[in-house]
């Protein structure tokens, strides 16, 4: 039998302003022996309670599916053609509990053991930044300690916040303290704004991990960050994280926790596209919140990144 390839459903088939917004219009797979055909499964993780200025990502899967209908399946940029050799749906949000962050956690850890055991490399639509400690739990149970590309405007790596030891900004120094980090192939990229002490992305170098501070990338290109990159993160399975507050506000402003001064659209694109080749095991998007997000770009710009992260996924063919 042939391969299942699903296809996003094409602009002369239906309007894309029409039908049910899944991501790229592709099908939602919900039964459990469709989803083990899958190579790739784009999931939703609708939880906001982990935030702590603005709140709204609950909303940010659905948007992001909304924003995503004009997304066309060939990348013109690199000859990425993901769904000519890989299986791709999306498999739907994951019932978190909105009322109980340690319900909620346990839930997608759980959800995310699933989706890994079924073989299927999961691309998240967060939801807050939170979500990325229960993914890297069943992550390491799949594949291991993983090396780290983290996007983004503040290192996530507070011992706690107001006490909780689970929170957006908690999520890295819990996945250090828990052994899920391959520490010495780790990368943070647009770091930026004040800190507690002067000493706080210190926390994360004496771990092991590359910090690129914002202003290393301003008005450059990062194509040869990313050589460099690769070189840190490589030798093992990678996962990618990118919070979408690593861009500036000018271009992503439908966020929690808005920073000046921080990377451009374009060089988003190039550190995704400079991830090819590496040994990619999944990734997020994540903290767009779209409450905040009056023109709809925020959503866009994470529909489209959650694209460009498809593009450079192991076995993608390229034309
Ligand atoms: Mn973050
Ligand atoms: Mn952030």
């Amino acid at each position: 039998m042939d391969k299942i390839l699903h296809q996003p459903l094409g602009g002369n088939e239906m309007p894309r302003f029409g039908g049910i917004a899944t991501m790229m219009r592709l099908p939602h797979i919900q039964k459990t022996e469709e989803k083990r055909e899958l190579d790739v499964g784009f999931v939703g993780v609708p939880l906001d309670i982990g935030t702590s200025l603005r709140s709204g990502t609950r909303f940010g899967p659905r948007e992001i599916r909304a924003q995503s209908v004009m997304i066309r399946p060939y990348n013109m940029a690199t000859g990425a053609a993901p769904f000519d050799s890989l299986n791709i749906a999306d498999i739907g949000d994951v019932p978190i509990n909105t009322f109980n962050m340690a319900e909620a956690i346990r839930i997608i850890e759980e959800a995310y053991d699933e989706i890994l055991e079924l073989g299927i490399i999961p691309l998240t639509l967060g939801g807050d930044h939170t979500i990325t400690l229960p993914i890297l739990r069943a992550i390491k149970k799949k594949h291991g300690k993983v090396g780290l590309v983290h996007i983004d405007a503040h290192a996530d790596v507070n011992d706690h916040m107001f006490g909780e030891k689970i929170a957006h900004g908690t999520t890295f120094r819990r996945a250090v303290e828990e052994d899920l980090l391959d520490c010495d192939r780790v990368v943070q990229i647009g770091l930026r704004a004040q800190g507690y002490t002067a000493e706080d992305f210190n926390w994360s170098r004496k771990q092991g991990f590359r910090v690129v501070q914002a202003e290393e990338c301003w008005h450059k290109s990062l194509t040869p960050l990313m050589e460099e990159v690769r070189a840190k993160v490589g030798g093992g399975p990678v996962y990618l994280s990118f919070d979408i507050d690593g861009i500036d506000p000018a271009w992503a402003p439908g966020t929690g926790t808005p920073e000046i001064g921080g990377l451009t659209t374009i060089q988003a694109m190039e550190i995704i596209r400079g991830c090819q080749g590496l040994q990619l095991v999944g990734g997020d998007l994540v903290e767009v919140s779209p409450p905040y997000d009056t023109t709809g770009n925020t959503s866009l710009l994470g529909a489209n990144l959650l694209y460009e992260m498809l593009c450079v996924l192991p076995g993608v063919q390229h034309r």
